[in-house]
């Protein structure tokens, strides 16, 4: 695998080849295909999801795999399926990762699968920095903040969409708003004539204009008048809708609002655990932690102004910093011991208790260990905090009726809700 990725290196794998993200949330895909593009790279999503899918994905599969890898898998093949697939002129998106997830096999699963498909020829692109970001390597620093700008970007343009959607007077405007300017930010982000200054005014603006005209969407009633869910769990699963059963328009439509916790925050904690592990190993400032510390700078830098016009909008919705959120999960999960998505889920379902929401949704797919572990952790979260409704879903692909599990759980929402309100009404009384 490793001999693969080095003379993939040096053949620049991309070259005349196009190259197809897998949609884990379609603006972020959409973002991080335009980050390719402005490197030269000619990158598309992957296929909506559906049906077909997974019964393409259970061809090649036993059932041990787990929603992500079989979504992201059935993709794929429906691209592999089309008409004018051509392996020598295909290349498939796939990071991958080390430890005990299932991650680190999906590409393993993928080239086995293709081979088996008779698509030896296709590639599969897989950029870390221990293969030199193969195939980008000449635009490297452009094509890494132009990624940080596509993420910041399309986490921005899904939060406001998710603070008015609800509330709006005339159904589907907030979506072709968000739609419109997710296209503006695309052609910004993935034109390679645009120089880097420029890039980032021009993207401070389309979010300027993004928060004008997500201000002046008429509404049928006033903002922040909901229940407040704070949505958290495994990264693929809360952000695919095909995945999670549309949950976040389901809890809108049982008269909730949305609150989900970012993709860049899985950035900011994989960044803290990297300086983290550097710090304990060597215990002095090393030229690697130096390096670590200048990317969080740039990263910190860049997202301040990016989201600088979206400042006064978000006032309500702070995003908490990682260093919060694990003090948050240390009495659950603490981070020293349990790494990964279950010490943030832990950690967000505080915060989102401290912030004002009146419930946290966990979305897992089925067999996840880190749904499992926080699952058995959030009775006692929710004890410690004046019976704070969460609730853990499950999906395995096999859709079911969502619908009575959610009014259960949206009438707890709102139940806390008039408590937590009228405690605040009586705190203010007492204090005047
Ligand atoms: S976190 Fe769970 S669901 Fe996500 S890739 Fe890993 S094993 Fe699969």
């Amino acid at each position: 695998m490793i001999n693969e990725m080095i003379k993939d290196s040096k053949q620049h794998i991309l070259k005349g080849r196009r190259l197809y993200i897998p949609r884990m949330s379609t603006e972020a895909a959409s973002a991080l295909a335009a980050a390719f593009r402005s490197v030269g790279v000619d990158a598309c999503i992957s296929p909506e999801s559906d049906a077909r899918t997974l019964d393409l994905a259970s061809r090649f599969t036993n059932g041990e795999e787990c929603l992500p890898q079989r979504v992201t898998l059935g993709n794929f093949l429906k691209i592999v399926q089309g008409l004018n697939f051509d392996p020598r002129s295909t290349a498939f998106f796939l990071p991958t990762s080390s430890g005990p997830c299932r991650f680190g096999q999906y590409r393993n699963l993928l080239r086995k699968v293709l081979d088996e498909a008779g698509a030896q020829e296709a590639r599969i692109f897989s950029p870390t920095s221990s293969n030199g970001y193969a195939g980008i390597a000449d635009r490297r620093f452009r094509f890494l903040v132009t990624v940080w700008r596509a993420l910041i970007l399309s986490d921005s343009l899904r939060k406001a969409r998710l603070m008015i959607r609800p509330y709006e007077a005339e159904k589907g405007l907030t979506d072709s708003l968000h739609n419109r300017f997710l296209g503006k930010a695309c052609r910004v982000l993935g034109d390679p004539d645009i120089g880097f200054r420029r890039q980032r005014r021009e993207c401070v603006k389309i979010l300027q204009s993004a928060a004008e005209a997500f201000e002046s969407i008429p509404l049928k009633e006033k903002l922040g008048s909901r229940p407040l869910i704070g949505v958290v769990g495994e990264i693929y699963l809360r952000f695919n809708e095909f995945s999670n059963q549309h949950m976040l328009r389901s809890i809108e439509n049982q008269g909730g609002e949305v609150w989900i916790a970012n993709i860049a925050e899985w950035a900011w904690y994989t960044n803290y655990e990297e300086e983290r592990k550097l710090r304990e190993a060597a215990g002095i400032v090393t030229f690697e932690m130096a390096r670590v510390r200048l990317r969080r700078y740039i990263q910190e830098t860049e997202e301040k102004a990016l989201t600088r016009p979206l400042r006064k909008f978000f006032r309500s919705r702070p995003e908490t910093p990682v260093p919060r959120l694990l003090e948050y999960s240390r009495p659950y999960l603490p981070a020293h011991k349990a790494l990964g998505e279950m010490t943030l889920n832990a950690g967000n379902a505080v915060a989102f208790y401290h912030a004002g929401c009146d419930g946290v949704v966990d979305i897992s797919p089925f067999t996840c260990m880190n749904g499992i572990v926080s699952e058995v952790v959030y009775p006692r979260i929710s004890r410690d905090h004046e019976q704070f409704p969460i609730r853990i879903f499950y999906f395995d692909g096999v859709p079911f009726d969502l619908t009575g599990h959610l009014e259960i759980f949206m009438e707890q929402a709102g139940s806390y809700r008039r408590r937590r309100l009228e405690k605040s009404r009586r705190g203010s009384r007492s204090g005047q």
